[in-house]
Formats: C-alpha cells, structure tokens, sequence
C-alpha cells in the first residue's frame, strides 16, 4: 500500500506528503498525453511507491536530523549511559549504590547531574526546564512540563503541590513551546484513600473530605489549565487505583473539554480491557457532549501488577503477550483516528511501528499532519530519531520533560534506568544511532 499519494506534472513525479512535497525527477515520462508512457508512469510510480514504502520505514534512522540539538559531547555522554545501563548486573549495583549514598547524604549529586539526570530530565527549576524546551523547540518539537517529584504523601504536600503545577501552567502560557503538563494523581491524594476508593470500599466522613480536597485540587489545576490554553495529562497507574483516576478525569473533561481538549486520560493497552473502555470511554464523552482527551501508552507496571495478581490470586490484568499488547495499542490509535470529530489522540509511544502506523494513517485520509487534534510523544532523553523526524515531516510532537530537585527525581530515574535494561531492544537500538550520530560527524 503506498504511503504517499503521486501526481505527474512538469516531468516531475510529485509525491504528495501533508507537509513535505518531493519532486522526483522523472524525465523518461515527459508526455502525459502519450499512452505508453502513461502506462509506463503508472507501473513507475507503483513500483516507486513500493520502494518509496519500503524506504519510509527506517525514516525514523535519520540520525543528523535526531540529534541536531545534542553537542557532541552530549552524545558521547549519552553513548556511555545506553552502553552502561544495557547490562542489568551494572545498573542493578549502579541503582543500589546510588539509593544508599543519597540516604547516607554522601555528595553524589554532581555525579548523578551530569549523567542519568541530564539525559532524562529538563533540570532542577522550571527556569531550567524552558531551556531544555526552547533548545528541542528550535527544532519542533514541543514540551510537556513534567514536574518530576514523587513519594510525597502528606496532606501538606499535596496542598503545596497544586500552586506548583498552577505555577507551571502559567509559565507553560508564556512559553510558545510549552502546550501540555502532566499529572499524577497520586501527586494530590493519598495511595491508600485511592485504593479504598477503586475497592468501592465505604469511605468514613474523614476520607470522604479528603476525597473532596483531592478533586478541588484537580480542579483548581485543570480550571487553571483551561484559562491559559494549556492541556493537561492525566498520566496512569497501578489498576488498583485506577478506577477513582478515571472518574476524575472523566469529571474533569466534562468541566473543560466542551470546546477543545484541556484534560487528557491515559489509557494503558497492556491491560486487556482498556480497548473496550476507550470506546465506553468514547460513548460516555458524547453522551456528555464533551471531547474525549485519548492519551494511548502501552503500561509501565507490568511486573508489578503480574506479581500482585499471582500474590493475592486474582487474573492479571495484563495481556497475555506483547503481540496482544501491540494489537491493542495499534486498534485503538486507530479508533481515535477514526473518531476525531469528538476526541483528541495523544500517542505516547517509543514503539516506530505504533508511530508510523499513526502517522501514515493520518496521511492516508488528509488529516493535516498539523492538527490540534492529534500530537506524538516520547520521554525527553529517548526515541529522539521517532521525535525529532516526525517533528521534521510537520506532525505535532511533544517531549515529556521531568524537572525536580535532583534527589526528588531519583524514582523517575530509576525507572528509565530499569526500563532501558529490560527493553534490550530498544537500549540497543539507541545506542546503535547514537553510535552512528557520532561517526557520521566524525566525517
Ligand atoms: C509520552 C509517554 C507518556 C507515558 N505515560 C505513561 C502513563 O501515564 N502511565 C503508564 O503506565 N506509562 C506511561 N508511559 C510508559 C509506557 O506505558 C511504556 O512503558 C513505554 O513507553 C514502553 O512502551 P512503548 O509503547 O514505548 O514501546 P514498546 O517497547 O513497543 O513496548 C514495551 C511495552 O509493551 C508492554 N509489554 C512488554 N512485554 C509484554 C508482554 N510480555 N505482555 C504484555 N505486554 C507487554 C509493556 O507495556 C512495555 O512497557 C508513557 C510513555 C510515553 C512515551
């Protein structure tokens, strides 16, 4: 099937892409008028749309265009993270050594700064932050502030808390590069309150309050949202909280999505009946005559909710297997493809296939590559080939861009330093074109 529609004009093959033209010089077939050479045309372009097809697959290996925005030192700085976090036994001992200097406040904090910080994160402040964010937006690409900080849990923090994000939020506005901000909602409400509450477990008048602060907190910050013209994400969690999550995002969206897409949830495909809940999710939006904020990834907790499952007996909510994952994934980018009238797709994803078939799709049926109803995106320090080449062929593009004090993000580092030993595909991939960045300059 070829990606790209082709015309013939001025002995030039046209290939039509939303955003980018490219005139192939095709001088065999200078009359178009003449039947044979129609013919002739026809089987070339067929032919070249196949090639052309097959080319656009590794498009996502445009390295000059990946890591335009990185020194060179940056990159050898980034080469000697992937090769260092691709072996398990390294970064296992790495992690625990680091858990244990900061508790023993041994002074590790440079050395953290300068490797697994500056790879992953935007900075300490938000000063920092729309730094990194003009740097990447030189290039197209946009950023979701990401206020990193985790394992707060007294009431006290998650007070405090809001006026930083409302802070943010007005920061973002001011910023032409900075459209989104994510959300945790465990950042505002208590583990164990959220988990009585997805149980259906009768709260007690005191957990009752405390529910209603966590939605005023939401909504203070959505509300802010709202009267700047910047979109929030509502990122997912373990499945045992998830329920109270949705619900408030869905409350959320019907307040301020009336117009446009303020609120976002996030759907995680890994789980087996998030499909079905996307399309209830869909429904409920209309019923409700507000747009459905669609953000699509596959899961981040997949050990630990296969684990909880076979602790205390019940099915995981997991998939069987990755190619169920992937199914998953891929049918529902393209239901919210199909259904753009009244849902905005957010598809956070370093998977290239998942990307490209998003992609292609939306060229497919002229869906500008432009448009505010869908954005791409993948964690600052990652995928840069997927980001910074779709940004390039016009397509919306945003990075998700943590910022914190560096001990407060430690949990989101060890995460990305987890994740990038157990995906061994992915951390090869990286420092493949990582590795070939630096050659290619080296010519
Ligand atoms: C912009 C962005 C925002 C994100 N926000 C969230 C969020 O709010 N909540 C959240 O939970 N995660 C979030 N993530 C992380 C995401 O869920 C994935 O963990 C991560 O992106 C890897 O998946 P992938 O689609 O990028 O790539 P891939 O490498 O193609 O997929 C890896 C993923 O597939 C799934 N998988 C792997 N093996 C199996 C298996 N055997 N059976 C079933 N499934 C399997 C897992 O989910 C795994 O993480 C976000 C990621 C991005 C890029």
């Amino acid at each position: 099937m070829p990606y790209f529609n082709f015309s013939y004009k001025n002995g030039f093959v046209l290939l039509n892409n939303t955003d980018i033209t490219r005139f192939i010089p095709c001088y065999f077939f200078k009359n178009e008028h003449n039947d044979r050479s129609h013919a002739l045309f026809q089987i070339a372009t067929t032919t070249f749309a196949a090639l052309y097809s097959f080319i656009m697959l590794p498009e996502f290996d445009n390295t000059e265009i990946a890591f335009k925005y990185r020194s060179d030192k940056e990159l050898k700085r980034a080469r000697f993270l992937f090769s260092s976090m691709g072996s398990p036994v390294l970064t296992s001992i790495g992690m625990k050594m680091t858990s244990l200097a900061i508790s023993w406040n041994l002074p590790v904090k440079g050395l953290i700064r300068h490797t697994l910080f500056d790879q992953f994160c935007g900075g300490e402040t938000m000063d920092e932050a729309a730094k990194t964010a003009a740097v990447i937006g030189k290039y197209g690409v946009d950023t979701i502030l990401d206020y990193g900080v985790e394992g707060k849990e007294s009431e006290e923090d998650f007070d405090t808390a809001v006026p930083e994000f409302i802070k943010a939020i007005e920061y973002a506005a001011k910023n032409k590069n900075i459209p989104f901000i994510s959300i945790k909602i465990t950042g505002f409400a208590h583990f164990a309150l959220l988990e009585k509450i997805h149980a259906e477990t009768l709260l007690t008048e005191e957990e009752n309050a405390a529910w209603k602060r966590v939605f005023l907190r939401i909504d203070r910050i959505c509300k802010a949202a709202a009267d700047n013209k910047i979109m929030v994400l509502v990122d997912a969690e373990e499945s045992w909280i998830q329920k109270p999550v949705d619900d408030l995002a869905d409350a959320m969206m019907d307040r301020y999505n009336k117009t446009r897409a303020v609120v976002y949830n996030t759907f995680q495909m890994y789980r087996h009946d998030r499909l079905v809940f996307l399309k209830e999710s869909y429904e409920f939006a209309r019923s409700k005559g507000f747009i459905l904020g669609a953000k699509l990834v596959r899961g981040a907790y997949m050990e630990k909710e296969r684990n909880r499952a076979a602790e205390k007996g019940y099915p995981s909510p997991i998939q069987p297997n990755k190619e169920a994952t992937d199914k998953d994934y891929n049918d529902a980018v393209l239901f919210c493809l199909q259904h753009l009238d009244d849902l905005a797709l957010f598809v956070g994803t370093h998977n290239e296939e998942s990307n490209l078939l998003a992609a292609v799709y939306m060229h497919e049926h002229h869906i500008p590559a432009g448009t505010d109803r869908v954005h791409f995106s993948q964690l600052y320090g990652m995928s840069d080939n997927i980001s910074f080449n779709l940004a390039h062929a016009g397509y919306n593009v945003a990075k998700y861009l943590p910022y914190g004090p560096v001990k407060d993000v430690l949990p989101y580092l060890m995460r990305r330093a987890q994740e990038n030993t157990s995906v061994a595909g992915q951390t090869g991939r990286e420092l493949m074109l990582i590795s070939r960045e630096i050659a290619r300059r080296k010519v």
